[in-house]
């Protein structure tokens, strides 16, 4: 069952909370392709998939995955497509060190089972919203190429994207008007955020526009802060995550 909370005032840009009902649901992985070198697409498929519902693109499932320490690991991954039809849904990880997605997508091949959770809700932007700042690094790829494959086309969208060189870029069919600028960056945390702070610059237009930031989460909270103190952009206009931290293992920050 699916209950949904409108939770916009006049000033504020017309949002849809949605809550979905939580369950696991467990998949086979059909396919296993590289989008790019770094970037590894799995579409899974499977009856579970006959209610499932993802309305936001940047909704997160949660992955059950062996742990290396005997334990179950859960990480959140961003439903980068869904065909109810065809019961497939498509995410894409982005292949680094370790860890137990990663090791997941390392190793995935078609008949491998994978079980998933969520979402658990899903944040509807309202078509009142026609301008966007999209942020982020290689872990928002997946919800920044959604957003833009189904904007509507009087959608004006400018994204900026770190990734570490020109084979990481994706390309992505829009009806929207984009403007979309990859960033080539190497690892170092602090160099990815002033490269995002130089590209951005002044946030001005004739009307508000929407600004969605994931990367890794000092890079997120440079942007963020970039964005509210020297841009003067309004906090409710605006949704920052860090969407991993370097270093440390299954973290994220809420922005
Ligand atoms: C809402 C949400 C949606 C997300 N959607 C996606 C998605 O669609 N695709 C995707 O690839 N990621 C996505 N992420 C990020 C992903 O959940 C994290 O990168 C996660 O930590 C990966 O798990 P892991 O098991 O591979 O590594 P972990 O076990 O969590 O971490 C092991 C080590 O790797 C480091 N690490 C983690 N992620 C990265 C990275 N991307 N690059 C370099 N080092 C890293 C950690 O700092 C740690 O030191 C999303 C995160 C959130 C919060």
């Amino acid at each position: 069952m699916t209950t949904e909370t409108p939770s916009h005032s006049i000033a504020d840009p017309d949002i849809r909370r949605i809550r979905h009902e939580l369950r696991r649901r467990v998949l086979d992985v059909l396919s296993v392709e590289d989008v790019t070198p770094a970037m590894r697409r799995i579409v899974l498929g499977g009856e579970d998939l006959a209610d499932f519902e993802s309305a936001g693109f940047d909704d997160h499932v949660k992955l059950f995955l062996p742990g290396a320490d005997g334990q179950e690991a859960m990480r959140d991954y961003t439903p980068r497509r869904f065909d109810r039809d065809g019961r497939r849904l498509t995410l894409d990880f982005v292949l680094h060190d370790a860890g137990p997605a990663t090791a997941f997508a390392r190793a995935a091949r078609p008949g491998d089972i994978l079980s998933i959770g969520g979402p658990r809700g899903s944040a509807v932007i309202g078509s009142s919203v026609r301008r966007f700042l999209l942020v982020g690094d290689e872990t928002a790829l997946p919800a920044i190429g959604r957003f833009i494959e189904e904007a509507r086309p009087d959608t004006v969208i400018e994204a900026h994207v770190l990734v570490t060189g020109a084979a990481e870029e994706q390309r992505f069919g829009t009806a929207a008007q984009l403007q979309l600028v990859y960033h080539h960056a190497a690892a170092d945390q602090a160099a990815r955020a002033a490269l995002l702070l130089r590209a951005i610059g002044p946030d001005h237009g004739p009307e508000p526009r929407f600004a969605w930031i994931a990367a890794e989460a000092s890079v997120a909270r440079a942007v963020r802060t970039h964005l509210v103190e020297t841009c003067g952009h309004p906090l409710a206009w605006l949704k920052s995550s860090g969407y991993w931290v370097e270093g440390l293992a299954n973290a994220s920050e809420k922005g």
